[in-house]
């Protein structure tokens, strides 16, 4: 296993990967090397790319969202999910300091996150995002 490799869930994920943002790859470049040099540990991409079908699949049952309905960077390619039950507590948290640290989502507004732990159905993830 080398430093740096990334993994994906579905053949799909690997086909996505070079059309997404390149701000985006190289920001699942740095963690995966990231997790690899520190834990020894490879990363999983689980999605990257997602339709508006799959977006309205995901959020069919929120009633905020039927009334007004709103877009993912996943749609944009500037959203990336990454598997994060191969990671303990503290790891998870180390790996959300570091990309907060180093890969500021806007830097004029520091409210938005560039990396969160979510879960949209499918189990916790680690989210990455890059503004464009
Ligand atoms: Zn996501």
């Amino acid at each position: 296993m080398g430093e740096m490799d990334v993994y994906f869930k579905e053949q799909r994920q690997a086909e996505e990967f070079p059309l997404v943002s390149p701000h985006l790859r190289g920001l699942v470049l740095d963690v995966a090397f990231y997790a690899g040099r520190r834990y020894g540990k490879f990363i999983l991409i689980t999605e990257l790319l997602r339709s508006q079908e799959e977006q309205d699949q995901i959020y069919n049952n929120d009633s905020r969202y039927r009334r007004r309905a709103w877009k993912s960077v996943h749609q944009f390619g500037r959203g990336a999910d990454i598997r994060i039950r191969n990671f303990t507590a503290v790891q998870q948290r180390d790996i959300l300091d570091y990309v907060t640290l180093a890969w500021p989502y806007d830097p004029s507004r520091p409210e938005f996150p560039s990396v969160s732990i979510h879960d949209i159905g499918l189990g916790r993830h680690l989210h990455l995002q890059v503004l464009k």
